[in-house]
């Protein structure tokens, strides 16, 4: 499509003529205009002062950015530099908000707020060929009342938008040793991401880690914490690419106990972890806790709609007899909701599952002696996480951590027992084993290994119907937190995925789900396939792939594909079922 460019001096005359008219004429401003080194392109103009701010975008063309392109040629080096630039932007820009007058939010300035995490957003993005920068950000056009004062509007546009870029974003005027360290720190990470695999770990935390977090409601470090500190027997040394070493614990896959006594730093412990799939800024702590990116926390979600999934490895015989191999219900118990969790991760092509008990159904976990027999193993329908963790290892390759410091039951499922004690890691595998293989000599008959039939195992791909109420429409997308999307009338409940860092990444799956849903929902691809073919697009094309032609918001991150297809699945009004061919 060809767009015309046209000059700043135009922009200035359209400015004087439409200044003290009404609002709506601000709709004039709309196109793409060539500044000194950037084009800035008006793509949205708001209705009124006070509703949400006009868009706009520039693009600095790579030739006057002037980044080397040691700086972009990899996606992690590219994604990590326009974080950094984000994040410059951002500190300059909001010094400026509303130094441009007027009612309402006329003199608005926002970009993306980055957190702790290191994502890719629209916001911020470096051309991989050409080392063009894109930004997107918002503008409160200014206003008395609802006339427009397009002399403040000039100044945002004439004065404070170039002169901060040439601050930001203008390599000779960049920190050099900053960009540089903010490279070396992705190679880095991305590094020992790869080394995981390599070396059989599901995780690696570096020795000197920080891994508790200010408050609850702060991703911030807590200050005065005890520093992670690896146990002689789990030390493995990273040789990073930059020629130095770090050292710290890895975590080998197979299945993994963390115990120890209340309020000892557990679930500290294992929060790190789940955050680990994504790469965190320097000065975090977790700089160096890396985590296999697709591992995924599991929890009970009682209450939670469950749509065709194959649940028979857990549950069976369930006293309405319903079918659990394709399994409906709009109101899951804490069982059949976390059970159709790990399924439905292991379905994202997860390999790593990490399972707090402070946020596991018991039952789901454990079945005691005592209840096994009180209560006839056919009256159970339930086969606990228990009986399956050795299977999912070992057949289906799905490693385990998990906390439990209430019950000894898994210390003779685990290939490695973690105590935290006072917040310190100590390997007790070889203790712990001993005791527990001499109180089962003492207290009760070496039970078998209950193996999983071939019946039970979850091979079935499902698929999504359309919903027609997002074809066609304009869809409206809202997110206010992490905890809840809202596309057009529906709501999709979020409160649990609890990996899900960043409202902008929720965002992003409004749309990805609306665009699944028009050009991959009712093909009879599977939900697994649909999902990779998407992460690919956006890969490929960025999120103009998903936009049909619109603009692209200001406010997106790519989210993982784990999340996209968890959000799916708590869709409720999108009907999954088993796909024909399986
Ligand atoms: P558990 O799951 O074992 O009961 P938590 O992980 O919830 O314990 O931790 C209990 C408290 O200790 C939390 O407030 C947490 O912030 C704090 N904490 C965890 N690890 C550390 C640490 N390394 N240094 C200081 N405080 C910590
Ligand atoms: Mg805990």
């Amino acid at each position: 499509i060809l767009i015309m460019i046209k000059s700043e001096t135009d922009l200035k005359k359209i400015l004087e003529s439409i200044d003290h008219k009404g609002y709506p004429a601000y709709k004039e401003t709309k196109g793409a205009y060539q500044f000194g080194k950037y084009i800035l392109t008006i793509e949205h103009v708001q209705g009124d002062p006070f509703a949400a701010p006009s868009q706009v975008r520039l693009v600095v063309s790579g030739k006057s950015a002037g980044l080397p392109s040691e700086c972009y040629d990899k996606r992690h080096k590219r994604i990590a530099v326009q974080d950094y630039l984000l994040r410059k932007l951002a500190f300059e820009i909001s010094k400026k908000s509303f130094d441009a007058k007027g009612s309402g939010k006329s003199g608005l300035l926002s970009i993306s707020h980055c957190g702790q995490e290191i994502l890719e957003r629209s916001a911020c993005q470096i051309n991989a060929e050409n080392g063009d920068v894109t930004i997107r950000m918002e503008i409160g056009f200014p206003a008395y009342g609802r006339t427009i004062n397009a002399k403040e509007l000039e100044k945002i546009l004439f004065q404070i938008l170039p002169e901060i870029i040439n601050k930001v974003m203008l390599y000779k005027n960049m920190d050099k040793n900053e960009l540089k360290e903010t490279i070396c720190l992705a190679e880095n990470q991305f590094f020992i991401r790869n080394e995981l695999k390599n070396r059989g770990f599901v995780a690696f935390i570096a020795d000197g880690s920080i891994l508790p977090r200010e408050s609850g409601v702060s991703a911030k470090p807590l200050k005065n914490a005890v520093k992670f500190h690896t146990p002689e027997s789990m030390r493995v040394e990273m040789s990073l690419p930059n020629g130095n070493a770090v050292c710290g614990m890895g975590i080998p896959e197979g299945i993994t106990l963390i115990v120890g006594g209340g309020y000892h730093g557990k679930s500290t412990l294992l929060e790190a972890l789940e955050k680990g799939v994504y790469n965190h800024i320097s000065g975090d702590g977790r700089e160096y806790v890396i985590t296999n990116a697709e591992a995924v926390k599991v929890r009970a979600e009682d209450g939670r709609s469950i749509s065709g999934t194959d649940i028979s490895m857990f549950i069976n015989n369930l006293p309405s007899r319903v079918n659990t191999k394709s399994f409906y219900t709009e109101n899951a118990s804490g069982s059949t909701s976390q059970a159709a969790n790990v399924v439905e991760a292991m379905e994202t092509g997860c390999k790593v599952l990490f399972i707090d008990e402070d946020t596991s159904a018991t039952n789901f976990m454990i079945r005691d002696e005592l209840m096994q027999l009180v209560v006839a193993k056919d009256k159970e329908p339930i086969t606990p996480y228990i009986d399956r963790i050795r299977d999912l290892y070992n057949r289906f390759g799905v490693s385990t951590v998990l906390v439990a410091g209430s019950s000894g039951e898994y210390f003779e499922k685990a290939d490695r027992i973690i105590q935290m004690d006072e917040y310190r890691v100590l390997d007790i595998t070889e203790s712990a084993k001993k005791i527990a293989q001499m109180y089962q000599s003492q207290t009760r008959e070496v039970k078998k290994e209950e193996k999983m039939s071939e019946t039970q195992i979850p091979d079935c791909d499902r698929i999504a119907l359309p919903y027609k109420e997002w074809i066609g429409e304009r869809i409206k997308i809202k997110v206010n937190k992490t905890d809840d999307l809202n596309i057009s009338k529906d709501n999709i409940d979020t409160r649990y995925l609890e990996q899900l860092v960043d409202i902008e990444q929720l965002r992003a799956i409004g749309y990805i789900m609306v665009h699944m849903n028009e050009y991959m929902f009712g093909k009879n691809k599977s939900l697994q396939n649909a999902v990779s073919e998407v992460i690919e697009l956006l890969e490929k094309e960025g999120f103009e792939g998903i936009m049909k032609g619109k603009y692209v918001p200001c406010d997106l991150a790519i989210p993982r594909k784990q999340e996209i297809l968890m959000s799916i699945n708590r869709f409720r009004k999108l009907k999954l079922q088993k796909s024909k061919n399986c």
